[in-house]
């Protein structure tokens, strides 16, 4: 029998696809060739159920929405205290390319933003091999399936990155940066430019949901601590200058990428990935925020409501 959440699904999509406002990100040239009325969600329960709507098998880059997992696995390599001593965990209400740092620390303000992922990045320990590998094995291990880098992506972002390496010349100025610029840019770009799915994000979700334990293999790829850490992280910061916006309206810790995605962790439940191109000022997809707001109130996930 069909699940009922299948056609919940497929209803949230048929209600969302008339949005066309937004256009796609073109400061990456790839990502303005992308088709906009792609359009897609996945849920996956914390028993590792995946229901999957609209253009699920679509592939698109990972972008922003590696950073909390980069951050996790930098926290796990490095301890919490030296993470913390690069990187605060305010949210900076500014955009999230911004060029600036905190100006009484000197730290970029938190590693959602691109400084605090460039800074992230290079804080995530090689083991023999490239740190991009170690990241896309990991996000192999998240959601069950080999990730590999869009090449393209990456190269048209690499190749307009002058801002990502103004951000990381800053950071080593001031002593924030544990790696050599260039490289720490390019690693995090190639990082953004990993291709998944919505179905693979939203089982990386579910692993944060479920307190870093993969829903489908039961194994433990975070800790507890680090997981906790991350989400709240995520909460304050996930959605840049419109966090408070989204917090007060959707309620979930959450994480969009310029590419058009956005995932939702509701910890002990459920992790969601909406996808669409079209953005908004803040570089979040338009029909994805809708998408997402809508879910929120269908399924009461905000977390500040009392059950
Ligand atoms: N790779 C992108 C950048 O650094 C990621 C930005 C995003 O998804 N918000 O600009």
């Amino acid at each position: 029998m069909r699940s009922p959440i299948l056609d919940y699904l497929d209803t949230l999509i048929s209600e969302t696809d008339h949005i066309s406002s937004g256009e796609p990100a073109d400061y990456i040239p790839e990502l303005a060739a992308a088709d906009p009325d792609k359009v897609a969600v996945a849920l996956c329960t914390v028993n590792g159920t995946v229901y999957a709507s609209g253009d699920a098998d679509h592939q698109f880059s990972i972008q922003s929405m590696s950073k909390p997992f980069a951050y996790a696995l930098a926290i796990e390599d490095q301890g919490l205290e030296r993470v913390r001593d690069l990187i605060g965990v305010e949210p900076s209400g500014e955009a999230f390319n911004e060029l600036s740092l905190d100006p009484e620390t000197g730290k970029p303000r938190n590693p959602m933003i691109n400084a605090g992922a460039i800074a992230t990045h290079a804080l995530i320990a090689s083991e023999g091999q490239s740190r991009v590998e170690r990241v896309l094995k990991f996000f192999g291990s998240l959601s069950g399936r080999t990730i590999e880098i869009d090449e393209a992506v990456a190269s048209s972002e690499l190749a307009t990155g002058d801002r990502n390496l103004g951000l990381a010349y800053l950071l080593h100025s001031s002593g924030q940066l544990a790696g050599d610029p260039q490289e720490s840019v390019t690693g995090y770009i190639r990082q953004c430019a990993a291709s998944v799915t919505v179905s693979d994000l939203a089982l990386m979700a579910a692993t944060l949901a479920n307190g870093g334990v993969q829903p489908r293999t039961g194994e433990r790829l975070l800790c507890r601590e680090s997981t906790r850490h991350l989400l709240s992280v995520m909460a304050s910061c996930g959605m840049y200058d419109a966090a408070g916006d989204w917090l007060t309206g959707v309620g979930i810790p959450a994480k969009s990428g310029v590419a058009g995605g956005i995932i939702g962790v509701l910890p002990g439940q459920v992790g969601v990935a909406v996808f669409s191109p079209r953005l908004d000022g803040h570089g979040n997809s338009v029909r994805g925020v809708e998408m997402m707001q809508r879910l929120s109130e269908d399924l009461g996930l905000h977390l500040m409501e009392a059950s």
